[in-house]
């Protein structure tokens, strides 16, 4: 397959007061053209910070990708580039969405010329070019009367709307990469299913590379080819999707899967896993899951498990994999 994107030994620090919070520590993973990679975890794993790194957005300082990490986007490492070169990537060649689409719109704008800055600046388009531009991709993502509403203020649109104008701004100069950091959590479920329909859609008619930042496991089930965990700062299983729910091996994923509700499960039977996340500020020297892990040995507390490769295309970085290890079954609550 043809590599897009090449994160490899990301990590990113910021230092605040007098502590340095290790956000993301050692992360590596690869995205294809077309496909659409799922990166979960609970929010404080470092995907969202992962992201930003990608996009070239951790505000320095107090933030700082450390020397020895690369993202190379067709062979070229973006962490060289300068804010200049970096403004001729994002939106262009690289495209985010993020969770809250208020955020992401200027309320006092006309949602047209907000879809018209990016196909003006990166594309030199005529204004009147760029106004149809911005029609035409209106309809694309399913606004109606989108004439008409080219000329309103988000304030005007409902939530889920709103969202799709944000997918037409960010797919407005034809990314190559899409990157959708929780695109639908601020949604209701019903609408949720039609940004992911559309989502999914979209990325047939132009080949855009997803990466799609979750923590919900049914989101990753309908969009994704291939999925990373992360945990503390760390990618602690990535494999495909069929590898990932149906024989995953890292008990962080054991623990995701479990928490996932299931059909015609009732509420109070869901389990989530007890305790709390790593304080990245002091991170554990051994496996960043232990406090945590029903299956914790003395081995984890003091030494970070290595990876180990399940087959070409899955990897997990847990002690029980070690040979010398005892053999544990996954609980019986893993279930799609
Ligand atoms: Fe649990 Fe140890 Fe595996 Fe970490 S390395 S997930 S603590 S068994
Ligand atoms: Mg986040």
């Amino acid at each position: 397959m043809d590599k897009i994107l090449e994160v490899k030994d990301l990590n990113v620090i910021f230092h605040i007061f007098k502590a340095d919070v290790q956000a993301v520590r050692g992360v590596n993973f690869e995205l294809n053209k077309g496909e659409t990679l799922a990166i979960v975890g609970e929010s404080g794993s470092g995907k969202s910070v992962t992201s930003k790194a990608i996009m070239g957005l951790i505000p320095n300082p107090p933030g700082e990708i450390t020397k020895g990490s690369s993202i190379l986007f067709e062979g070229k490492d973006l962490v060289n580039y300068t804010e200049k070169q970096m403004e001729k990537v994002r939106g262009k060649e690289i495209s985010m969405i993020f969770q809250d689409p208020m955020t992401a719109l200027n309320p006092t704008m006309k949602i047209g010329k907000q879809i018209m800055e990016g196909l003006v600046k990166h594309q030199g388009m005529s204004k009147q070019d760029a106004r149809n531009r911005a029609i035409e991709l209106l309809k694309l993502v399913g606004i109606p009367k989108p004439e008409q509403r080219v000329d309103e203020y988000p304030h005007q649109f409902s939530g889920g709307m709103r969202q799709r104008v944000v997918i037409a701004i960010a797919l407005a100069c034809n990314p190559k990469i899409l990157i959708a950091d929780e695109p639908t959590t601020a949604l209701d479920v019903t609408i949720q299913a039609q940004i992911l329909d559309l989502m999914r859609d979209l990325q047939k008619k132009t080949g855009t590379a997803i990466v799609l930042i979750t923590h919900d496991l049914g989101v990753v089930a309908n969009m994704a080819q291939r999925v990373a965990v992360m945990y503390g700062g760390k990618v602690v299983e990535t494999g495909l999707i069929d590898e990932i729910f149906y024989n995953p091996k890292h008990p962080y994923t054991w623990g995701l899967l479990s928490s996932m509700p299931k059909l015609h499960a009732k509420m109070d039977k869901l389990l989530a896993i007890p305790g709390s996340p790593p304080d990245l500020a002091d991170p554990p020297k051994g496996c960043p899951f232990a406090a945590r892990c029903p299956y914790a040995m003395k081995v984890c507390t003091n030494h970070m498990p290595e990876y180990t490769e399940l087959s070409a295309t899955q990897k997990a970085a847990c002690w029980l994999l070690d040979e010398r290890a005892p053999k544990v079954a996954p609980p019986e609550t893993i279930g799609v």
